[in-house]
């Protein structure tokens, strides 16, 4: 009897190492605030594995069975960023660097209008609550009214002929 057991265990072991697996693990890091991104969603998809982001920005998956898969990132307000087809193999690290959120599709816009190509019926944007003066302003049309909500992402100029903003 505990031949078998012996037997048992040392299959069980065997079964065990066999099983190689992965790992990935990483750090995001605020882009905005530069520090460590803390709370984070981390999906491996297809593997139903999530995890969070610590105080750190740091994270880890284990046991990753050996494959190609797409991992996710997303925080409520925050467009997704998924970074496609990493190749885990058994028995190895990969370790990750992600900058977060993605940049700005506005940031690197100067104020020349995408659609007509001018800057003459361009007027700068303006968040937050307006004063009496920016008020004037608005209703001289030159400066257009934002309103209050500012995401990371907002477009900077409005213009005025082609009423687009960017
Ligand atoms: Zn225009």
């Amino acid at each position: 009897m505990k031949q078998i057991i012996t037997l048992c265990c040392s299959t069980l072991f065997a079964l065990t190492c066999w099983a190689q697996a992965g790992t990935i693990k990483g750090h995001i890091h605020d882009r905005l605030e530069q520090e460590g991104f803390y709370g984070v969603n981390v999906t491996l998809i297809g593997q139903n594995k999530t995890v969070l982001t610590d105080f750190n920005g740091d994270f880890i998956l284990e046991d990753i069975p050996a494959g190609s898969y797409d991992l996710q990132f997303s925080f409520l307000g925050f467009p997704d960023t998924t970074l496609k087809a990493i190749q885990v193999a058994p028995d190895t690290v990969i370790d990750l660097q992600i900058d977060y959120p993605p940049p700005c599709r506005y940031d690197s816009n100067g104020s020349t209008c995408p659609v007509c190509q001018k800057s003459d019926q361009v007027i700068p944007i303006v968040f937050g609550y307006p004063g009496k003066k920016l008020m004037k302003y608005a209703n001289k049309g030159k400066v257009m009214l934002g309103g209050c909500m500012v995401s990371y992402c907002d477009p900077n100029w409005y213009c005025k002929r082609d009423q687009t903003r960017f």
